[in-house]
């Protein structure tokens, strides 16, 4: 199977354990930590115990580099979605020292590690100056105040690519002062109690993406969006007050408010 995600921008998904700690705004209302409640599972918090799996779930990258392999592609693991490959646990220690051998040995995968702790990059990987071509390194950076804390260290790693993720992107985000971004996923939160999103935000990261050829990926509204679809009757209207005018949102539900940015999608992704 070519593609077995339901996130866009990937093709498979890998977790190498489930379960986390919360460590900033973004994590406010985790999927993962939804999910796994909703199957029954109580894994986030430094007392709950954490998920693992058997050898069968180890081997599905093999397999999925074996059939990109054979049809003469690239294809992209996003690791992890229901965890944070850097959360600093001493019983993850071995597990993760399972996960590099295994990125190593599956060079038809472009590996997609994504963090909030990119800190604990450096001391966590065996790779230091030599990473292998098949990692592409990313942060969160919901808003400015995590962009300075988290991207300098990203950049410390001489990764082949880096991207950041603005999603849930709960400020306004300038990346002009890092030089090394190869790629930017942006997005609005769904769910329940998502919180808005302004459209300036993303246009305006939009735009400095553009102007720096950097690879812009535009993942969703979320539960709150800019324009009301036409026959569509918004569950809510909240109004954002920014520099120069006000704006409408509309809480219409991720699939209704859609992912067109100025009528068009927006799916780039690094050279
Ligand atoms: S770091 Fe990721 S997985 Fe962990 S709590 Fe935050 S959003 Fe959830």
């Amino acid at each position: 199977m070519a593609k077995d995600s339901r996130i866009e921008w990937t093709h498979h998904t890998f977790n190498p354990w489930w379960g986390c700690v919360r460590v900033s705004p973004a994590c406010a209302h985790c999927y993962a930590e939804t999910w796994a409640h909703r199957l029954g599972a109580k894994l986030w918090g430094r007392d709950a115990p954490r998920r693992f799996f058997n050898e069968e779930h180890w081997r599905h990258p093999i397999k999925w580099n074996k059939e990109a392999e054979r049809a003469g592609e690239r294809r992209r693991v996003f690791c992890a979605s229901m965890s944070d490959v850097f959360e600093v646990r001493a019983e993850l220690n071995s597990w993760r020292e399972k996960l590099w051998p295994l990125i190593e040995q599956t060079p038809s995968l472009d590996w997609l590690l994504l963090t909030k702790r990119p800190q604990n990059i450096q001391r966590m990987t065996p790779w230091g100056a030599n990473w292998p071509l098949n990692v592409w390194l990313g942060t969160t950076a919901e808003n400015q105040k995590h962009a300075e804390l988290r991207i300098p260290h990203l950049l410390e790693s001489p990764a082949r690519v880096h991207f950041i993720s603005a999603e849930p992107l709960l400020g306004s985000l300038s990346i002009k002062k890092w030089k090394g971004i190869d790629w930017v996923i942006a997005g609005g939160e769904s769910g329940h109690h998502a919180r808005p999103t302004d459209p300036e935000w993303i246009r305006a990261l939009r735009d400095e993406c553009d102007e720096r050829k950097i690879a812009f990926h535009f993942k969703q509204w979320g539960h709150w969006a800019p324009e009301l679809p036409h026959g569509i009757t918004p569950r809510q209207k909240l109004q954002l007050e920014g520099p120069g005018r006000s704006r409408i949102l509309y809480g219409l539900g991720k699939s209704a408010a859609g992912r067109l940015l100025d009528g068009r999608t927006w799916d780039q992704f690094p050279a």
